[in-house]
């Protein structure tokens, strides 16, 4: 997905700016890049690749170089970014958090119209530079933005730095969040409120869909309206999400904690303890195990020294070794003990498969499973939440397709709590994996638990719903 951070104030940015983007790290994997603006030196801008390394590491060392009172940064998931623009809007830099599924279709646009693209990331068009040639195309930078929410199938949200001030664009629909902190001299836009409070900023709002602001040290101005309708990513509570941070006013622990608490207090299996799965599943775990008024112990724990979460290849094979190696299960607490684990979703099962064996095998005498969202029937358009190419990296599809010889044949049926078809493709799950019982959480439970009505936020991936 990626995440951004940006900051304008009446002193030097850079420290702020660098952990402050720092602090997004758990949501991108691929490219790092930081760009500051000031005066007398212009822009300056740093772009290094995150996937060996981490953000920290690789910025530190020539942090002197960013001068001026303002900056964006960004941890991507996509291309290389903040590009430098040179306009008739003015010269600016942009990160943006986006999606485009239509980036053929805009290339062609955008060439015929005598545009072009420097930036070519592995051989393919920048979408952050074509965001910005979107952008180029208004006669200011609100019908710039304007056009990108208009012509984009996706999502995007954005940050520019521009010679007065920094420009918050949040995605049409807020698929993506954006909050707003504030503290004496300063202001600060990011995709993640956790970021704020080490750096003494407190909350000053949430952007709304399509919303658009200009940030300067002492002042917002509102360029843009924010849209009515939202659909904001429930899968940021479920998984991106970092603990302490908050979308919307929801918090991301409260939520996970309380749509646990609701699962455990109905749910009828007796355990002797339960353990969450690391990290995202630790919050629905804690809550579970008050509802269920059942121990909550730590039967594996995560090597969090050289295994923070973001540390996370591209490549499927490596991911499935780096999620076994960071786990470690605990014999003493897992032997002859029936145990209700709790994780975040089951999109392969790859890993599902590799833990569960091992729970086992370390004298686990039941393993029990409940996951924190509906099961995930459809692909994702907005975000790209995995890197898969087809809705067969599913483990729900391929199902399908066994049981129907289709994996797209009755898919809302298969999306039906407790229907026949949704309890046979859980039961199938359960019995591929060796689970002594398998639950997922209710749409309904996960909208309560987020606390916002079901039309604003997105659950595409669980019931194929959509308002696009
Ligand atoms: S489809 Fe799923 S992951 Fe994608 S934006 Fe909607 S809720 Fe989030």
């Amino acid at each position: 997905m990626g995440g951004f951070f940006g900051t304008i104030s009446k002193s030097a940015c850079s420290t702020d700016l660098f952990y402050g983007t720092d602090y997004n790290s758990h949501l991108g994997t691929r490219r790092g890049g930081m760009a500051t603006y000031d005066k007398e030196a212009g822009f300056t801008r740093s772009i290094h690749n995150l996937e060996s390394s981490y953000f920290r590491t690789k910025f530190e060392p020539a942090l002197d170089k960013f001068v001026g009172n303002a900056g964006i940064g960004i941890i991507s998931d996509t291309d290389a970014q903040p590009i430098v623009i040179n306009s008739h809007l003015g010269k600016f830099a942009i990160v943006t958090v986006a999606k485009i599924n239509n980036i053929d279709e805009l290339e062609r646009d955008l060439l015929k119209a005598n545009m072009h693209f420097s930036e070519l990331s592995s051989g393919k068009t920048n979408q952050t530079e074509l965001v910005a040639l979107l952008i180029t195309q208004g006669n200011d930078f609100v019908e710039g933005i304007e056009n990108v929410f208009d012509r984009i199938k996706g999502s995007c949200s954005m940050l520019l730095l521009t010679e007065d001030g920094i420009i918050v664009a949040r995605d049409k629909w807020g698929r993506t969040p954006i909050i707003i902190g504030k503290k004496e001299g300063a202001f600060a836009a990011t995709s993640e409120s956790s970021s704020l409070p080490n750096l003494d900023y407190e909350i000053d709002r949430f952007v709304g869909p399509g919303e658009i602001l200009r940030l300067r040290a002492d002042s917002i101005e509102q360029m843009r309206q924010p849209n009515e309708q939202m659909q904001v990513c429930s899968f940021l509570w479920v998984y991106y999400g970092f603990p302490v941070s908050c979308y919307e006013g929801r918090n991301v622990e409260e939520v996970r904690f309380q749509s646990g608490y609701k699962m455990g207090k109905k749910d009828e299996y007796e355990v002797d303890c339960v353990c969450g799965i690391p990290d995202s599943g630790v919050g629905m775990a804690l809550g579970y195990a008050e509802g269920k008024g059942a121990p909550y112990h730590r039967a594996i724990a995560k090597y969090t020294p050289t295994w923070p979460r973001s540390f996370t290849p591209a490549n499927q094979e490596m991911r499935s070794l780096v999620a076994k190696m960071k786990l470690i299960p605990n014999r003493a607490m897992l032997e002859g003990k029936r145990i209700l684990f709790c994780d975040d979703s089951i999109v392969r099962g790859t890993q599902l498969r590799d833990n569960v064996k091992i729970l086992y095998d370390y004298g686990a005498k039941e393993v029990h499973m409940r996951i924190a969202c509906p099961p995930l029937i459809y692909g994702c358009p907005f975000l790209g939440f995995t890197s898969s190419k087809s809705d067969l990296e599913l483990i729900t599809r391929r199902i399908i397709k066994e049981l129907e010889g289709d994996e797209n044949k009755n898919l809302d049926k298969y999306a039906t709590t407790d229907s026949p078809e949704y309890q046979k493709m859980v039961d199938i799950i359960a019995e591929r994996f060796g689970l002594s019982s398998l639950k997922f959480n209710t749409l309904e439970t996960l909208v309560e638990a987020i606390g916002l009505p079901k039309c604003k936020v997105c659950t595409h991936c669980f019931d194929g719903s959509s308002c696009f």
